[in-house]
């Protein structure tokens, strides 16, 4: 399959490269997953104000809009609602926009094919979204000036809309109700919140556990008020003495979380009515699918592999781990071969970006943001950060073995150089990855955030000027360690 395919292409990535960066993130990968995350793009930019250049700041640009705030919270909100399945296959979705006067089309990608469910979710969606904007907007005139008025309510709207994301996210809440019952029998102390008044939070918390016992015997209209009152009790001030009462100590962050989840699909329904409500161009809403994402398999052999480990620990001046030249420890070259023999996927939010940059949408003009179900991953994180045009939510630092990149596209004419060199970035920091093997243990940081607390879940609190100064130092550092191995590519 190698370099058929799309003559018009204006842009390939070959297949030796692929097999390089693959190769590269295996390594990566077994040697530690878990990486420091990437810090979000926003907080970059107000840090590096001296040297900011046009890629750090797309991103200002949106925040400084009036609702860019809830333009980026409404379509990672939209993307977590896409991701509707968590088992078999846990989907991960990606949205982006474009926002004209007179409509919006908002775009969908996942790593798992849209289907019929999705089609007639989004045709009905895309309706309620016109209606509540347009039920939602009046003039008035105050001193010769009209002013346009938001937020009327439409209680019928306002609830269709509210079922129809009960029905699409059904398997969801059903996984986290599962989930839920489960955590609170493990983590149960013995005794029973059976004291419980009505209305208050232990009470309605003794409620919330007694309707999902029943919604798992069957009694599925309990759906919705399951989650609002999970939504609600996440957020009462008292949650966590509740949760004391009938939880052991250790285990009430965890539980805390779980009722986050079930409480997810309202946030993203207060979300998504906000933005209906407040933006005028909602009134004409198309929602496109982005196609399937790509599967590539390069079949890339050991001896070829090899060869690629081999050339990058040499120029990095480093000895090859045991595990490679001896097979010692056996498991982790174990886990290396079976990854060798895997397919490679192109992740969701790269999928949209090669859509959004294709030579026939150039007039496009999409909103530098892409809403993602979950943090980006770290080879994810990277690749957006190269290449400066689309900001996303935070980085959850892990290495995937199967991510790769669409083996050729026809972009936009001013992309190809671009992409190029984002690649060639990405290369340098993956190749950095798999050399260093002095990473002290990270603790696995969690890909979803329950809890959107701030703006597009970015916590300010976590994401220290320290934490980023390390990390500039270690890019640096890695660079420098690296400079020669990329020429050596040739
Ligand atoms: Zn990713």
């Amino acid at each position: 399959m190698a370099d058929e395919g799309d003559k018009n292409a204006n842009w390939r990535f070959g297949a030796t490269e692929e097999i390089q960066l693959a190769t590269l993130a295996r390594v990566a990968w077994v040697e530690q997953q878990q990486r420091e995350p990437l810090a979000p793009l926003l907080d970059m930019s107000k840090e590096n104000e001296v040297e900011s250049d046009a890629a750090t700041n797309v991103l200002d640009v949106l925040a400084e809009t009036s609702h860019g705030d809830l333009l980026k919270r409404f379509l990672d909100r939209l993307a977590e609602v896409f991701a509707r399945e968590k088992e078999p296959i846990n989907f991960v979705s990606c949205t982006a926009m474009v926002e004209q006067e007179d409509g919006a089309t908002i775009f969908v990608s996942r790593n798992k094919k849209l289907v019929k469910h999705d089609d007639k979710f989004s045709r009905n969606l895309a309706v309620c979204l016109e209606k509540l904007s347009r039920g939602s907007f009046y003039v008035r005139k105050v001193d010769h000036n009209l002013i346009i008025v938001s937020d009327v309510g439409n209680h019928e709207q306002e609830s269709q809309l509210w079922e129809l994301l009960l029905v699409f996210y059904e398997k969801r809440i059903e996984y986290n109700i599962r989930q839920f019952l489960h955590g609170m029998r493990s983590s149960a102390q013995g005794r029973s919140l059976s004291v419980a008044k009505e209305g208050d939070t232990v009470g309605d918390f003794a409620k919330l556990q007694s309707d999902c016992q029943q919604f798992r015997a069957g009694n599925k209209s309990l759906a919705g008020s399951i989650v609002k009152s999970a939504n609600d009790l996440a957020r009462a001030v008292d949650i966590k003495a509740c949760l004391g009462r009938s939880i052991r100590q250790g285990r009430i962050e965890s539980t805390l979380e779980l009722l986050r989840f079930l409480g997810r699909l309202r946030l993203a329904y207060d979300t998504i009515l906000d933005a209906a409500k407040r933006f005028a161009s909602f009134s004409q809403v198309t929602i496109i699918f982005v196609e399937t994402p790509i599967v590539s398999n390069p079949r890339a052999s050991l001896e070829q592999a090899m060869g690629v480990i081999d050339a990058c620990y040499k120029t990095g001046g480093m000895k090859l781990p045991s595990w490679i030249t001896e097979r010692v420890p056996h498991s982790k070259f174990k886990k290396f071969e079976v990854a060798l023999g895997q397919p490679l996927h192109v992740h969701a939010e790269v999928q949209m970006l090669f859509f959004l940059l294709h030579a026939d949408r150039g007039d496009l003009q999409p909103l530098p943001y892409l809403g993602v179900s979950k943090k980006t991953c770290l080879l994810c994180g990277y690749f957006l950060e190269n290449f400066s045009r689309f900001g996303a939510r935070r980085n959850h630092g892990k290495i995937y073995p199967n991510w790769t990149l669409p083996r050729q596209a026809r972009l936009q004419k001013e992309y190809p150089t671009c992409m190029n060199a984002a690649i060639r970035s990405l290369m340098v920091s993956t190749a950095s990855l798999a050399l260093d093997r002095d990473q002290s243990k990270l603790n696995m940081v969690k890909e979803s955030d329950a809890a959107p607390s701030t703006s597009s879940g970015m916590n300010p609190t976590t994401d220290s000027a320290v934490d980023h100064l390390r990390r500039q130092y270690h890019e640096r550092f890695a660079r420098e360690r690296n400079a020669k191995w990329l020429e050596n590519l040739g």
